[in-house]
């Protein structure tokens, strides 16, 4: 709608998410990209907007910035090359498919 009312995006859209929530699942992210055509890159807050983890352009987890002590963690070495270890994010529906498992 941003978009269509002659408001342009050029770089992308940061999308703020909270520990405890859901991350952006494809869907959300195949919306903004037919909406905006940019991509978007997710940022990670604690509920007092510390930030945790942050996207990186090779959208594969999230990087660790502080505090993700308890949340699984990838520690293979990123495609982007940025060595820190990243909070995996799945899907909603893996994400709820791994609370019933
Ligand atoms: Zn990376």
């Amino acid at each position: 709608m941003l978009a269509r009312d002659g408001w342009p995006m050029e770089q992308a859209v940061i999308v703020f998410t909270y520990a405890g929530a859901p991350g952006i699942s494809s869907p959300d992210r195949e919306t903004f990209w037919r909406a905006f055509g940019v991509p978007v890159f997710e940022q990670y807050l604690s509920p007092a907007n510390k930030l945790l983890a942050t996207e990186c352009d090779a959208h594969e987890g999230l990087h660790v910035v502080s505090d993700c002590e308890g949340f699984p963690l990838e520690y293979d070495i990123c495609p982007c090359g940025n060595p820190a270890p990243r909070v995996t994010r799945g899907s909603r529906i893996e994400e709820l498919a791994g609370l019933l498992a």
